[in-house]
This record gives structure tokens, C-alpha cells and sequence, in this order.
């Protein structure tokens, strides 16, 4: 093992080596060692410049390091980071004013990770089917999908399909009735149970391949829950904050949740911040001492987020990431290659499948992506995610339509 001292300069083989040698295996990286970032670009410890196509998941929507939402975070830091929820603090109401307004709910709860969101929208929901619903003590169920992806707690891969996901990890959490994604008379026939209580839905499936369901089937889904007094949980972790075109996922076809999750670009990608919308009734069926989290609505985490929040409206992010989106999905599809075999997508969270030749998969294809400066990662064998941050402009969608045309042809 190498000896390192203060003046050792490491290379990207060293980095990984230190985290294969100390840190669990719970993930395969790209071999990149990234260790800078501005806007839509980051830097490996070489120097290499790379075009970021994942924006860490969709939480780096508003790019890397944003001026505005660092000055908020070091300026907080420097004040005051961490009460407790034993004490108020100055900016957690001012936070909560902002984000309901913003998105047009009473009232918000504060996490940290998008899972915790998950997990605090599945309990708002099981207290308000007891205590509104009167559904029976320990009975209520709540709808969820096929292929969905919600986090990696107990409960999460419980209502997982994958078996990568709850492989292992049993006993699982109860009252979860399992349909197809995208199939309404399956939700119709599920509803009929009366101790449904919510159904948990994504509107894009991001995790699965950004699996985009036929128009009309989140209206279509909201108002067969209205009809049974089933709530109606977006999970918009992903799907939320722009990415998609609009402020989130559910508004491009005027579905209000009952329920909104939202985390990952809540902090543009500084820290972990999450929140739970939802109204009076819904959100006041959690009293005192019923839920909540040390870090949850922290003043550092208020800060950054009403800073993240005011640079998606300032820059107008959903609509540059609406038009941006249809044309690069434009773009994609002129792409002659024998390998492309589907392009899909909303806003910009997009993604092309591949049709795998001669033993090249996906992955193959980000690593030479990766060779080319752009950084993308396959999301099951085949199909590669592409969601840069929404400060991208034209030219550079135009630039990365290049590298991605040139990488593809390589393998005609
Ligand atoms: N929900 C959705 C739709 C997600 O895509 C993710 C993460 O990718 C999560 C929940 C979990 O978020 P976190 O990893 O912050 O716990």
C-alpha cells in the first residue's frame, strides 16, 4: 500500500484504491475521480474537463456550486447551523413560508434525504387513514408500482420489485399492495380494496430507465383516488424542482397532489434536504413528539434551500430545461446508429436505450463517453440516463449531441 504523506500528490488510481480498500462496496463508479465543479462542468484530479450528464442524480439541477446558493450556505455557516427542533430558529418559518407558497400547499415538513421524505409521506399517510379515513387500527394499505424506486430504508425496499434492491433484507414492511406501473384499470381494481388508503406513484419512473407513462395517466390516476378518499403521493424526488419543464413532474397535467415529496436539487446539491407538502388536513394528523429528525429544518438547510429554490424561479430553469429538452431529444433521434433503440424523456431527464451489439453495453458506452468529456451512467444494462444541469445552454447541448454521435459511431 502506498505511504501517504501531506506532499503526496494522488492520482485518480490512488483515490480508488483508498475507497476500495476502506469504504464498503455498496456502489460501482465510473473510474473518474471528480474533484471540481462549476455549473454544468466538472474537473477529475488530472485536470480532466468533463460535461456532467447525471447532475448527481438530478441534484445538481441548478449546477455545480452555484454562486448563489454557496454564498447562502457559507454565510449561514458562519451564523448558526443546527438548533434542534427543541428550539425555533429564525429560518426554518421563513424556509416553510417560501416552499408552500411556492408550490401552493398549507403546510411543508422538513427532512434531509429524499428516503426520509418517502418515509414521512408513507406515516402522514397511515395517520390520516386512522385518524380522517377511520380505516381499522393497523389495516390501511397504500398502492405503490412496479419498477418504482423510492430510496434504500427497510420500508423502501419493501416496496421494491427489484431484487437487487430487497435481495436479502427481509423481513419486509407490511400494507403495500403492488400494480403495474402506467395501468389504470390495474389501480382501478386495486382502489376497490376500502382499506386503500394512498397510492404512492412517481411520474416518471428515473431509477427504472425514466420510464414516462402515457399522457393523461397521473389526471387519470388522481381522480379515481379523489373518487375512493385515497390520497395521492407524487414522489417527485427526481421528477421535481425543473427537471422535468415544469416546477414539477405532475404539472404538465394539472395533478395536485395530495402529497408532494421532494429532495435531491432542494439544496442544488450542497447538502441533504427534503420536504413533505401536503394541506391542513393531511399534515396536521402528525402532532408533537410524532415524527421528526435532529437535522430536519436546520437553519443552514432553511437558507440553502429558499436560495435554491429562488434560482430555479430566477433563472427560469423549468422553462430552459422544456426547451432544451425537446431539442435535444430532437437531436438524439437524428442520430443514425444501429445502437439507439429508444430515445425518451421529458424536460431533461432523458434517456436513450441501447440496443446491445457485439457484447457492448451501456456501460461500455459511458466509458467512452467519459473518454469524449461527458459523464453519463448506465441505469440497468442497457439504457443510459442523460440529465444535465438546467443552466445548460444551446450551445452546449449542441456540443454534447457531438460527443454523444461521435462515441455511438465508434461502435457502428
Ligand atoms: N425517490 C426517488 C424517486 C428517487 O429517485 C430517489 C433517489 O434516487 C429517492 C426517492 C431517494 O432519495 P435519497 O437517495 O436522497 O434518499
Amino acid at each position: 500500500m502506498k505511504i501517504y504523506t501531506k506532499m503526496t500528490k494522488l492520482s485518480s488510481k490512488d483515490y480508488i484504491a483508498l475507497e476500495d480498500r476502506y469504504g464498503a462496496h455498496n456502489y460501482h463508479p465510473l473510474p473518474v475521480v471528480l474533484e471540481k465543479g462549476k455549473g454544468i462542468y466538472v474537473w477529475d484530479v488530472e485536470g480532466n474537463k468533463y460535461m456532467d450528464f447525471l447532475s448527481a442524480y438530478s441534484a445538481v439541477n441548478q449546477g455545480h456550486c452555484h454562486p448563489e446558493i454557496t454564498k447562502a450556505m457559507i454565510h449561514q455557516a458562519k451564523k448558526l447551523t443546527l438548533t434542534s427542533r427543541a428550539f425555533y430558529n429564525s429560518e426554518l418559518g421563513l424556509f416553510e413560508k417560501h416552499i408552500t407558497q411556492y408550490f401552493g400547499f398549507d403546510k411543508v415538513l422538513a427532512m434531509n434525504s429524499g428516503v426520509e421524505a418517502v418515509e414521512t409521506a408513507l406515516k402522514l399517510c397511515r395517520k390520516w387513514a386512522y385518524l380522517v379515513k377511520k380505516i381499522e387500527q393497523n389495516n390501511a394499505k397504500i398502492i405503490v408500482c412496479e419498477n418504482n424506486f423510492h430510496g434504500r430504508t427497510i420500508t423502501a425496499v419493501s416496496i421494491s420489485s427489484d431484487p437487487d434492491s430487497f435481495g436479502d433484507y427481509g423481513p419486509f414492511t407490511q400494507g403495500f399492495i403492488k400494480i403495474p406501473y402506467n395501468d389504470i384499470n390495474a389501480l382501478k381494481i386495486a382502489l376497490e380494496d376500502s382499506t386503500v388508503a394512498g397510492f404512492l406513484v412517481e411520474p416518471i419512473q428515473g431509477e427504472a430507465g425514466v420510464i414516462v407513462p402515457n399522457e393523461g395517466y397521473l389526471k387519470e390516476a388522481l381522480s379515481l383516488c379523489k373518487s375512493r378518499n385515497v390520497l395521492f403521493i407524487a414522489d417527485e424526488v427526481q421528477t421535481g424542482l425543473a427537471r422535468t419543464g415544469r416546477k414539477i413532474c405532475c404539472d404538465h397535467e394539472d395533478v395536485r397532489p395530495d402529497i408532494l415529496i421532494l429532495g435531491k436539487a432542494l439544496s442544488g446539491g450542497t447538502m441533504p434536504v427534503s420536504a413533505v407538502l401536503a394541506d391542513d388536513d393531511i399534515m396536521l394528523c402528525i402532532k408533537p413528539g410524532e415524527h421528526g429528525s435532529t437535522f430536519g429544518g436546520n437553519p443552514l438547510a432553511c437558507k440553502v434551500a429558499t436560495a435554491a429554490l429562488q434560482v430555479i424561479e430566477n433563472e427560469k430553469l423549468a422553462e430552459n430545461a422544456e426547451e432544451l429538452g425537446l431539442f435535444f431529444r430532437e437531436e438524439l433521434l437524428k442520430i443514425n446508429s444501429e445502437m439507439i433503440e429508444a430515445v425518451r424523456g421529458k424536460g431533461l431527464l432523458n434517456a436513450i436505450v441501447i440496443k446491445p451489439k457485439n457484447g457492448i453495453e451501456a456501460w461500455d458506452v459511458c466509458e467512452e463517453l467519459k473518454r469524449n468529456g461527458i459523464l453519463a451512467k448506465p441505469t440497468h444494462q442497457h439504457i443510459i440516463r442523460l440529465a444535465p444541469p438546467l443552466v445548460i445552454n444551446k450551445k452546449e447541448i449542441e456540443k454534447a449531441i457531438k460527443i454523444i454521435r461521435t462515441t455511438l459511431n465508434k461502435f457502428q
